[in-house]
């Protein structure tokens, strides 16, 4: 049998895809930077079909890439170019809710479970699943664990990794981890679970999570505000974490930022004029309908004007107008995508530092580029910044020019990131595009306990080769 009928016989002759067509759009990742063809798209429907599907693989020495929704920013869930011949292993139909415990605040989803499938089944038990970002409708929880994903809640629910209660996985030998227990408290040796989220797929593929669940937000309060500086916007920040309300957004945007997206995005409205150099976008929420929180927003908001960290703001005074505020966050992507070609980071930096480091990054970027427009957006309430060089209006050169003019800008940025104690990657991991800042930022003894444990899971580097590793 050859290595393609041995992968049909598993999973049938409909969920093996080998035509051109049918394998093209698994074979390109979301920015079109990173182009590999897979021999095949596998698509296996239940955790016994993976594991047969990765011994047989590896048994022909094919190399898997698992593949979630196919979001990733990072290039991680495409073959790598002039590497091993891979299979992408799709989990699109493993899209299962296996058990929904309201009274236990748990969900255990299949891997292959689009994230706001997960998030409604949550809202339909009274819960809430709290991660949240512009991808979710096509991101599934498999990628969100791979990429140990964040957006606009880390502030308040921490990354992917904190809601994770336990993991069912294939190890790259064809085993089955079952881990999937929801108990919130083990402490029997080693924390599993932990060495497969952010692995981007090198170390075994999940096939299913139990993840942890809030308490359903029964009253919110957005706010649209135009702020000065940065520095102002920590101190915004500072009054609303100890208004009394739950913060769950901070989000802090560049007026470039928000003109492009003005620009580009389909049906954004802005809520205030954009004559303002910085913007912040912030949620407050409670669990109980009778905390008064537009007050305390009003009252935040009030102080931080009297002091003049605020200079405008537009509260949303329907769910309409609360979504598209954060619509215009959720669609900044694509907005900076279609502006043209750019570059942009993915920096952390300790909450204190996010003035320090924007300031620095502006003057020196500037300095070098003045060509270049300046992008910059982020969780501010969680000190990730996306810092963005955009190719000034009219370049006809196209991307791969603009990526030859800007070199050194990423390692610029994840310098200055570093130099105050923060990371050049925050929340969407290093796939195939950032293991250059790999190799010049991560601690060489914590790339070799790295190195250790992939040879010890997959001693013949064939789980997602050319990932993460430099
Ligand atoms: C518009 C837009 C906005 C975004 N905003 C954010 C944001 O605010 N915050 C953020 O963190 N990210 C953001 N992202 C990035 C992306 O959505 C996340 O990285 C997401 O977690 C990827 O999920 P996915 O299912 O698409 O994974 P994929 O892209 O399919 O895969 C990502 C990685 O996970 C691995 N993987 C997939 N499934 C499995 C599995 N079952 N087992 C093991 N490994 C697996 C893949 O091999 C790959 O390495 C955004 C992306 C877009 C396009």
């Amino acid at each position: 049998m050859s290595a393609l009928d041995s992968l049909v016989d598993v999973v049938g002759s409909s969920a093996c895809l080998v035509e051109p067509n049918d394998v093209a759009p698994y074979a390109t990742d979301w920015r079109g930077a990173f182009n590999a063809t897979p021999v095949a798209v596998v698509k296996p429907a239940s955790t016994a079909e993976v594991a047969e599907v990765v011994r047989r693989a590896t048994d022909q020495n094919l190399a898997i890439v698992p593949a979630g929704g196919r979001t990733g920013l990072c290039g991680a869930a495409v073959p790598q170019a002039n590497g091993p011949a891979s299979i992408v292993l799709s989990m699109e139909r493993m899209n299962r809710i296996r058990d929904i415990d309201a009274r236990d605040f748990s969900i255990v989803a299949e891997a292959g479970c689009v994230v706001q499938n997960v998030q409604q089944a949550a809202a339909d038990a009274g819960r809430l699943f709290p991660i949240q970002w512009g991808a979710q409708g096509t991101a599934q929880i498999g990628g969100m664990l791979g990429t140990n994903a964040g957006g606009i809640r880390t502030l308040r629910w921490g990354n992917a990794r904190e809601l994770v209660l336990g993991l069912e996985v294939v190890l790259p030998d064809g085993r089955i981890l079952d881990d999937l227990r929801r108990v919130r408290k083990d402490n029997s040796g080693y924390a599993l679970r932990h060495l497969f989220i952010g692995a981007e797929g090198t170390l075994g593929i999940i096939t299913a999570a139990a993840l942890r669940l809030m308490p359903e937000l029964k009253r919110v309060e957005t706010a649209f505000i135009a702020v000065p500086s940065p520095d102002a916007a920590l101190s915004l920040y500072g009054r609303m974490m100890e208004s009394g309300a739950d913060l769950i957004g901070f989000e802090l945007c560049g007026r470039y930022t928000m003109e492009l997206a003005s620009r580009h995005g389909v049906d954004l409205r802005m809520p205030l004029p954009l004559d303002s150099p910085w913007f912040v976008m912030a949620e407050i929420a409670a669990a109980h309908p009778s905390v008064p929180l537009r007050d305390m927003m009003e009252e935040t908001l009030g102080a931080a004007m009297e002091a003049g960290e605020v200079t405008d703001a537009a509260l949303a005074e329907s769910e309409a107008q609360r979504i598209g505020i954060w619509k215009i966050r959720e669609d900044y992507p694509e907005c900076h995508r279609l502006a043209g070609p750019s570059i942009a980071t993915d920096t952390c930096v300790p909450v204190s530092a996010v003035p320090t480091f924007l300031d620095k990054a502006i003057t020196e970027t500037t300095q070098r580029w003045p060509e270049g427009c300046i992008s910059a957006i982020g969780h501010a309430g969680d000190g990730n910044i996306h810092f963005g060089l955009q190719a000034p209006e009219g370049w006809d050169k196209g991307r791969p020019a603009w990526v030859e003019r800007t070199e050194g800008f990423e390692t610029l940025v994840n310098e200055i990131a570093v130099s105050l104690g923060g990371s050049f990657s925050a929340e969407h991991g290093i796939g195939q595009s950032k293991r250059h800042a790999m190799q010049a930022h991560k601690d060489p003894i914590a790339l070799d306990l790295m190195r250790d444990i992939k040879a010890a899971l997959d001693p013949n580097d064939l789980m997602n080769p050319g990932k993460i590793f430099p």
